[in-house]
């Protein structure tokens, strides 16, 4: 498919809407009383830091909500507030936020069920309405709602759209993309459904193992067991790793995906030689200004002397995960939640390890003077995070500061 005269024509079809449909103060009214926090907003203000008795809580200096998410779910409140009667869908979670999923549920914004790992589009009918969240959606998602007739509510973040734009230069070039994500991730789906040849890579060990095999060749079998799930249909890494080009999923670790980068560029420089360099790796910078923003706060959050740090976001959000993996590299005691809800009683707390296994922990909070960092991911709004505070205050014994 021509994947970008598919996106220029439905962008001309009246059933495409991105920008809202004018209902923005009110929504914003609304969104502010739902998701924002007069706590967080004092501890901003208070340098990011608040001492209550003996628990002192230091914030990240970025956290939360990034514009795309806002963005995001205002347009989805918009939605209901413009077609109050229709029924409305939504391809995947709006963002990787429970609450703000269940917030979606109560205005009655159906999820398009999934039976056996496969989306079933079947219960969409023509004149629905369908919201494609932040992460955007496959382009075979868009043809098969275009098709149906639906109303199409785009609230992909630009930043997404523009490493599409990327994939698709690199097609239109004949360069494999590399694809710096994971490959079950929703928005790596989506992305490299808009590119030509690609190769998802997840890690700076499998970029290794990918340009030890440009340099040096290797065995075919093996590499192609190893990225069985994540390469285009037909991918052969003796002629498809000729000419490459970077892209990224915008919630990976920004360091990571600069080292990749470099790593190929590296490797197609001794390949070919800087003269031919162009002719074989192409990079733009994709790299999210609020994935960079939180995890350069995360970085400095970690160099204060903590007792313990509480990660909060979604646990299928993938940069909520990169914070936690931030501190646990730090050797920081360090508890991923998805929601105050995981704080139980008992001063037990259930959290998600890096691996994906909920664990239970017993007397998380110490006794004694305290000093407990605080992040969230950018899929977290500010009234899950104060939750989370007041809960710390509440166990250890001080009162509501509301
Ligand atoms: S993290 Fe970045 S790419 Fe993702 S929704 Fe937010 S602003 Fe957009």
């Amino acid at each position: 498919m021509d994947t970008k005269a598919f996106k220029r024509s439905l962008q001309h079809s009246e059933n495409y809407h991105r920008k809202g449909f004018g209902h923005q103060v009110e929504v914003a009214t609304q969104l502010q009383s739902e998701y924002q926090s007069n706590l967080i907003g004092e501890i901003r203000n208070n340098n990011y830091s608040l001492t209550r008795g003996n628990v002192t809580i230091q914030l990240a200096q970025a956290f939360g909500f990034c514009w795309g998410v806002e963005r995001a779910v205002a347009m989805a409140y918009e939605t209901r507030k413009h077609f109050p009667t229709e029924r409305i869908w939504i391809t995947n979670e709006i963002i990787h936020n429970p609450s703000v999923n269940q917030r979606m549920r109560e205005m009655d914004v159906k999820f398009i069920p999934v039976d056996a790992g496969k989306k079933d589009f079947s219960v969409v009918e023509t004149g629905d309405v369908v919201i494609l969240p932040a992460f955007g959606a496959s382009v075979q998602e868009m043809q098969l709602l275009h098709e149906k007739n639906c109303k199409i509510v785009d609230t992909t973040c630009p930043w997404v759209s523009k490493v599409w734009n990327t994939v698709e230069k690199h097609k239109k070039g004949d360069y494999t993309s590399i694809i710096h994500g994971k490959y079950n991730h929703e928005e790596t789906v989506a992305t490299s459904s808009f590119a030509g040849k690609y190769l998802i890579v997840r890690n700076i060990e499998q970029a290794e193992y990918v340009t030890a095999y440009i340099l040096n060749g290797g065995n075919r079998d093996e590499f192609m067991a190893k990225f069985a799930k994540a390469c285009s249909t037909g991918f052969d890494p003796d002629q498809d790793l000729v000419r490459v080009g970077i892209a990224n999923q915008t919630t990976m670790l920004k360091g990571e995906t600069e080292q990749i980068g470099k790593m190929f560029e590296h490797t197609m420089m001794k390949k070919y030689g800087p003269l031919e360099l162009n002719q074989h790796f192409q990079s733009f910078n994709t790299i999210c200004d609020a994935t960079q923003e939180r995890q350069d706060a995360m970085l400095n959050l970690v160099e204060h002397p903590l007792d313990l740090m509480v990660v909060i976001g979604g646990f299928n959000s993938s940069n909520t995960t990169h914070l936690q993996e931030i501190a646990v590299e730090r050797g920081i005691t360090s508890y991923h939640i998805d929601s105050v809800e995981r704080i139980k009683p008992g001063n037990s707390i259930e959290h998600r390890q890096l691996n994906g296994e909920l664990q239970v922990t017993d007397n998380w909070l110490p006794e004694g003077k305290i000093v407990v960092g605080i992040t969230s991911g950018a899929s977290t709004p500010d009234k899950v995070v104060e939750d989370v505070i007041e809960k710390i205050f509440e166990l250890q014994g001080i009162a509501s500061v509301a």
